[in-house]
């Protein structure tokens, strides 16, 4: 098989809801155990959706603060103008109709010995598991003078909402000529090749409407995902208007002034912004650190055949909180891995044993309308640890036609599509 016709056998895979090993659909043991799901973000709501497809006499209850959920997915396609913010939001009456129960409230506390987990509400759950999928939370001051007053000025956006809407709008108001630098941290960090579609996203949003201006990229790292791919696509499409600094270059931001816009790099250069987008290093959402899951690295060890925590047993960690290495932070893998571990716990529930765990991913970049890259990769459970599985995956080719280019771009808008309705439900 071809490179793109497997990844396109990986999408269908993953918008039917098959994983390369189905596992057995469990009933009725299982009909008395309660599982809490905590975030209703890629992971947890297809946790929930899942568990309840193959133990429907289960009681299955999503805990979620937001009554809407906005996706990072194509978000940097609304900087860009080219999708609208509503085309991103998700709501929860899918899982409802799915028979889940979806509380609106955010998790406090954790209480893994005695098995229950208390709400911004004040009430207090029992769980016979429970599935954590809380996302990443920022580390504020990890680069000196980043806080969250900082990121109103110098807004990272990088969970999907009033940050990105803010970048946006300060996209919108700066003048033709302007200056976007972009800070871009060190591994590991949600969504490896985000911060690179972005930059084509706003080089798109540049072209049309501040043809002038100049986007300045940071990096902590001197390599990145499917760098030769976007370096190649930058210049095709933009020219010189797109410049990347690494890490052997003198990259690496160290401190941030967000109110004179301005960033100093680890060998003293200051660089001035007129539009200031700072993505900080990140860790596993404050949820999981109060359930007593994460590791002194700040994210979430897994049991790779399960996602259950390697810490608390009887927790579950999905998504951007794990560290699921080689399998990147995206919602292609926090869905696969909210399939896996829903098999593995109804499977569990039922006395059962666990059926075998595989996983795969595909990450599309847009870079311009009509022009998409991705690469795709495979992995499975050997030996307790996530390997990807020899050659399996791949990468789009650098000599490529505009067709291919294309068609990836069109194989993109169909996993959104696809991925949105397998994790929350069809929306009526
Ligand atoms: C700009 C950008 C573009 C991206 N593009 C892509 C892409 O094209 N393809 C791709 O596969 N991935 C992409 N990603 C990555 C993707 O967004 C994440 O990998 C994915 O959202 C991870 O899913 P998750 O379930 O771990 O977390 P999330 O989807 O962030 O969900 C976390 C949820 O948990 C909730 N929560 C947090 N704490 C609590 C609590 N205490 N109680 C209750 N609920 C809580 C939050 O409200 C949130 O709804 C992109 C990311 C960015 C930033």
């Amino acid at each position: 098989m071809s490179t793109l016709s497997r990844r396109a056998a990986l999408n269908k895979m993953a918008a039917s809801g098959l994983t390369l090993a189905m596992p057995v659909l469990v009933r009725a043991q299982s009909a008395s155990s309660r599982v809490v799901v905590v975030g209703g973000g890629f992971g947890g709501a297809t946790a929930a959706r899942y568990l309840k497809m193959r133990a429907p006499g289960l009681r299955v209850t999503l805990v979620e603060p937001s009554p809407r959920f906005y996706t990072c997915p194509f978000s940097n396609l609304y900087l860009a103008g080219l999708r609208d913010w509503e085309s991103l939001g998700h709501g929860f009456d899918g899982l409802r109709a799915a028979g889940i129960e979806v509380i609106q409230a955010a998790a406090q506390d954790v209480d893994g010995a005695g098995r229950t987990v208390t709400l911004s509400t004040g009430d207090k759950l029992a769980w016979d598991r429970l599935v954590l999928s809380p996302g990443v939370d920022m580390r504020w001051n990890a680069l000196a003078g980043y806080d969250e007053a900082a990121a109103q000025r110098a807004p990272h956006a990088w969970k999907a909402g009033p940050q990105t809407q803010l970048l946006r709008r300060q996209l919108q108001a700066m003048p033709d000529g302007g200056s976007f630098v972009m800070v871009i941290p060190d591994n590991p960090f949600r969504c490896p090749p985000g911060p690179y579609e972005r930059a084509a996203m706003v080089a798109h949003y540049f072209k049309q409407h501040k043809p002038r201006s100049k986007i300045l990229l940071l990096d902590a790292k001197d390599n990145f995902s499917k760098k030769a791919l976007f370096l190649q696509g930058w210049k095709a499409l933009y020219g010189d208007m797109v410049e990347w600094v690494g890490l052997a270059d003198d990259g690496r931001v160290m401190s941030v002034d967000a109110q004179a816009l301005s960033v100093e790099t680890a060998f003293g250069q200051v660089h001035r912004a007129d539009v200031l987008n700072v993505i900080p290093p990140q860790k596993a959402g404050w949820i999981a650190q109060r359930a007593g899951v994460v590791d002194a690295s700040g994210w979430v060890p897994v049991k790779p055949e399960s996602f259950e925590t390697t810490r608390v047993p009887g927790i579950y960690a999905l998504g951007d909180a794990t560290l699921a290495a080689p399998m990147p932070k995206s919602a292609f893998a926090a869905n696969m891995q909210g399939k896996m571990a829903a098999a593995a716990i109804a499977a569990e529930l039922a006395g059962q044993p666990l059926p075998p765990a595989a996983y795969a991913n595909t990450c599309y970049s847009l870079l311009a309308p009509g022009y998409g890259i991705s690469v795709a990769g495979v992995y499975r459970a050997q030996q307790g640890k996530l390997i990807e599985v020899p050659g399996s995956g791949g990468i789009s080719p650098l000599e490529a036609k505009p067709a291919l280019r294309a068609a990836e771009a069109a194989y993109g808008d169909a996993w959104y599509a696809a991925i949105s309705a397998d994790t929350w439900g069809r929306e009526a």
